[in-house]
């Protein structure tokens, strides 16, 4: 039996996992990351466009702060994030950019004088003023009022996770490579470590530590077709649902970017809209004016999804041999550019498509991409239900995007989250709280239940073909719980997916029977899990009767605030159900900062709370009385919702800004 004793354990070793790592280190403790592939190898490496933070150091930055980056927050994630966590997120985002570039990301940066950029379809002349000069910049993104996501070309997730990967060996964090979690060690309420499983030999191995952190990313391989690296399939968030004590939270809270190339979902960044690039229709037209004629093409993901989705819908979209699809024309933007800050779209657009996006149109439709829903967690990180288990990132539902995650506010998740998260691991680890008290015969059950299950899948004889399992799944995820959504394919969809889920407890492991490296065992195991989860989206999309965010269902087109403002809570707790177990948390209104209200596009279908109104006159007439007072925006702030003692003390000071030298 071999078992790995460590103070902290961190699955997962993207941006997330390595900052945690990193940050507990600092901190003193000894710490494992395990990771599927070579840390750089992880998907945060794929992100392109940027990462938001407010540092408002680029002419079309100024005016920005925290507040206008908290309010674009909340209404993209159409009030449903957790506005205490977004007010902790936005506060550290500077801190967390300005850390990277002492780690050594090459952020692109403002260049003084006059410069050319493309703005709803002209070229505009905008002048950077002489102090600016040096500072890192930003470029737009959708549903946000200023240039915020800093970005590096459009390599910004690869530069920030070599640069994080390298602070990490720095720290001499310890990285156990290809090594796959496979389940959860809890007992009485407490997680104490994971049983992992080494990819190249099969050998199986029990890491105990005082915290366990999941920040494996997400689950976007449950759809055919995704702009995820193939290894998001959400185990770590099925391996906490197998506890039966963590939960997840809005795991029906899926998006899809507009603007992946078809037919292989590679995406092409927001980055190419956000610097002026137009989406046009079969005819060469340009018609997102038509339907968003404030924001156009830069109009939230989930809007501008929806609406691409329509119009093909209205015969409008390119015929294909791969369906219809749209255009993104980005020629405009010219050469020059292109090859300097979309470098990464060009050569896909090259390796991919064999065509030239300086000159030619790019093929594009709307694909799934982000995970908004993940394990739940308290603002701490730490899962709501099981002492121990903390996670961060894509993984998690912290929550701060709610129903939509804006673009570059991912990225910056990762590392604002990460940091926040392992100071409080780090807390949790020096106090007598962490102390672990379990037997090695606790240890060796979890261990050969695990090797039970191997063996089962091994030898069973006549039983299912993983692999038909899993298309299946990712054809009804992709054809029933998609964009838009209804009640009878949702309902069609849960049915379905319970009938696989069942079967899959049948899965024999066809060609190799190896039980060392294997990737059809590999497979076996991670299809009944993902099952798991697609029957997690899928049930909590149909039982959702509302619109919100990402969740659209056209049987139920409102925005639901009397009903629905609460989170969907899913959990597994008895293995033989074959259904997930829902319940609700509530978003309390009285608490808020920033009351539901309308978030700008297309018709306001919002059925109003009552308690909306009310917190609306509080908010208004506190803010009035102050402002009067003479109060400050901090100080406005946190009279209506204090969260400043929540973050870790080294994070509490206020940032700095050209405009803004506090
Ligand atoms: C193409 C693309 C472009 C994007 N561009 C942007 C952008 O410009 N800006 C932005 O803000 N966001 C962007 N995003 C989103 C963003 O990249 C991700 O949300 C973010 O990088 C996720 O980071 P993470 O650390 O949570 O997870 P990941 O980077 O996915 O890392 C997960 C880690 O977990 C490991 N792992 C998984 N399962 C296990 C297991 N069972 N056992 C052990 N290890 C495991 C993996 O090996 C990996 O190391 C983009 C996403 C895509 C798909």
């Amino acid at each position: 039996m071999k078992i790995i004793y460590t103070d902290v354990l961190v699955i997962g070793g993207g941006l997330a996992g390595l900052r945690v790592a990193t940050g507990v280190k600092e901190r003193g403790h000894d710490v494992v990351v395990l990771s599927l592939v070579p840390p750089k190898r992880s998907h945060s490496a794929a992100a392109q466009g940027g990462m938001q933070a407010s540092l408002a150091n680029c002419k079309m930055g100024e005016g920005d702060n925290e507040d206008v980056h908290f309010s674009d927050t909340i209404k993209g994630s159409d009030w449903g994030a957790d506005q205490e966590v977004a007010r902790m997120f936005v506060h550290c985002a500077p801190k967390a950019i300005r850390e990277l570039a002492i780690w050594g990301v090459p952020w692109s940066r403002v260049h003084r004088g006059e410069h050319t950029s493309v703005i709803n379809a002209q070229k505009v002349t905008i002048s950077e003023s002489e102090e600016a000069h040096g500072l890192i910049t930003a470029r737009d993104f959708g549903g946000t009022k200023k240039w915020r996501t800093c970005y590096t070309s459009d390599g910004t997730g690869h530069s920030m996770l070599y640069a994080m990967d390298n602070k990490a060996k720095e720290e001499k964090v310890e990285i156990h490579e290809r090594l796959e979690a496979i389940s959860l060690i809890h007992e009485n309420g407490r997680c104490s470590g994971a049983i992992a499983r080494n990819l190249m030999n099969g050998e199986l191995v029990a890491y105990v530590a005082k915290a366990t952190t999941i920040a494996t990313g997400g689950y976007g391989r449950l759809y055919s077709v995704s702009t995820n690296a193939i290894i998001c399939q959400g185990i770590g968030q099925a391996i906490a649902l197998e506890t039966g004590v963590a939960t997840l939270g809005n795991m029906e809270a899926i998006q899809f970017h507009p603007t992946a190339i078809v037919p292989v979902g590679i995406l092409t960044t927001e980055g190419c809209r956000g610097d002026g690039g137009l989406l046009l229709d079969k005819d060469g037209y340009r018609f997102m004016p038509d339907y968003e004629p404030e924001k156009k093409e830069l109009a939230s993901r989930d809007v501008v999804s929806r609406r691409m989705t329509e119009h093909i819908r209205k015969g409008k979209g390119v015929k294909s041999r791969y369906g219809d699809h749209l255009w993104l024309d980005i020629t405009i933007l010219g050469r020059e550019h292109i090859e300097k800050n979309l470098r990464e779209v060009k050569e896909i657009c090259e390796s991919f498509l064999g065509i030239d996006p300086a000159v030619d149109w790019i093929p594009v439709r709307p694909t799934q991409h982000y995970s908004m829903g993940g394990i739940r967690t308290k603002y701490t990180g730490e899962s709501q239900t099981l002492k121990g288990l903390y996670s961060c990132g894509e993984a998690a539902c912290w929550d701060m995007h709610g129903f939509n995650r804006l673009g570059g506010n991912s990225v910056s998740e990762t590392v604002v989250a990460g940091m926040l998260v392992a100071e409080y691991i780090a807390d949790f680890c020096d106090s007598d709280e962490s102390a672990l008290n379990i037997d090695t015969h606790t240890i060796a059950t979890f261990l050969k239940a695990e090797k039970d299950k191997m063996e089962a899948l091994l030898t069973k004889e006549n039983g299912e073909d993983a692999y038909v399992l899993r298309r299946r799944m990712e054809s009804i995820m992709m054809e029933k719980v998609g964009i838009f959504r209804n009640g009878e394919d949702l309902q069609a969809a849960v049915d379905e997916l319970e009938e696989l889920y069942k079967r899959s407890k049948n899965i024999e492991v066809f060609r190799s029977k190896s039980r060392g490296a294997n990737p059809a065992l590999v497979n076996a195991y991670r299809t009944q899990k993902m099952l798991k989860l697609a029957l997690t989206v899928a049930y909590g999309a149909l039982l959702r009767t509302e619109s919100r965010g990402a969740h659209s269902r056209e049987d139920f087109p409102e925005r639901d605030d009397k009903n629905w403002l609460k989170r969907t809570i899913t959990s597994w707790p008895d293995e033989n159900q074959t259904i997930p177990t829902v319940s609700y948390e509530e978003i309390p209104i009285e608490k808020m900062e920033f009351p539901p209200g309308f978030r700008g596009y297309g018709k306001d279908l919002t059925v109003v709370n009552p308690e909306t109104t009310k917190r609306q006159g509080v908010v208004d007439a506190l803010t009035e009385k102050l402002v009067r007072e003479g109060a400050n925006r901090f100080e406005i702030q946190n009279a209506l919702m204090p969260y400043i003692d929540k973050l870790p003390k080294k994070y509490q000071g206020t940032n700095e800004r050209l405009e803004e030298n506090v």
